[in-house]
């Protein structure tokens, strides 16, 4: 399991902070990777990134609603197809 996070997300950055894992990073560029995403490897379903986000944009996979389930897979695409970690020297 994993915790996502979805196409509510505004890029506030305030869920990197919380992490304790350190494994949320902002998509680059974000004209492709418009929202932040987590490393699903890496995430320990802590749930602190959900109390830290102002848009209610961050689920634990599996409750992710309808309506944002297509945006689940670009957590696991950012880091396995995308920039990954390595989006953060850019960091914006
Ligand atoms: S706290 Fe929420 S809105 Fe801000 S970057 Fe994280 S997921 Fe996106
Ligand atoms: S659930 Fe915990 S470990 Fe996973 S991304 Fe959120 S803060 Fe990090």
């Amino acid at each position: 399991m994993t915790h996502v996070i979805t196409g509510l997300c505004n890029r506030s950055g305030g869920c990197v902070r919380v992490c304790p894992v350190d494994c949320i990073v902002p998509g680059q560029p974000p004209e492709q990777w418009p929202y932040y995403y987590i490393d699903p490897d890496a995430c320990i379903d802590c749930g602190a990134c959900v109390d830290a986000c102002p848009y209610n944009a961050i689920w634990p996979e599996s409750t992710v609603p309808d309506f944002l389930k297509a945006d689940i897979q670009a957590n696991y695409d950012y880091f396995r197809l995308g920039p990954g970690y390595g989006g953060r020297r850019s960091n914006a």
